[in-house]
Formats: structure tokens, sequence, C-alpha cells
């Protein structure tokens, strides 16, 4: 699955009313419990995703790895694959 399918979701910004997809990451706070969010880059919100928690699978590893301060930037070009480096 590609982050980009998860932040199509949040477009557009219901703040700023930002469509540019290249203007969205996706962001994984492990010392948050690993919730997921998507990050407008114009207006600095950041958005709950329930469905990019179901889809990545990589979230619940880089949680057991108990790095307490891992933040995990992806853009929207990336796999979720690319959660296997939260390690
Ligand atoms: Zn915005």
């Amino acid at each position: 699955m590609k982050i980009q399918e998860i932040i199509q979701e949040f477009i557009p910004c219901e703040v700023c009313g930002n469509s540019d997809i290249s203007n969205f990451y996706f962001h994984v706070f492990a010392h948050w419990g690993s919730e997921p969010f998507v990050k407008c880059c114009e207006c600095e919100e950041e958005y709950y995703s329930k469905s990019a928690k179901k889809a990545l699978g990589g979230i619940e590893k880089a949680r057991k790895a108990k790095k307490p301060r891992v933040r995990v930037t992806l853009r929207p070009e990336e796999d979720c694959e690319i959660m296997e480096y939260a390690k």
C-alpha cells in the first residue's frame, strides 16, 4: 500500500484547503502509542488516521522496539514497507 493512498483521504486540508499531495506528510509517533497522523505542511495541521493504523503493520514492530522518541516521517510517494526502518 502506498502512503499516498492513505493521505488522499485527507485531501483537501480542512483548515487551509491545501490539495497538493506533495505538501502532506505521514507521521508516526511511536512514543504516543504508535498513533499515525497525516500532516498538512501548509498550515501544520495534523490529522489522526484510523485507516492508516490498520494499513501499517510495521507500526507495531516500531513500538515493540521500545525506542521512546521514534518519529517516522513518510513522503507520499513511499511505500508502507519503509516502516521497517523504525525498528
Ligand atoms: Zn492545511
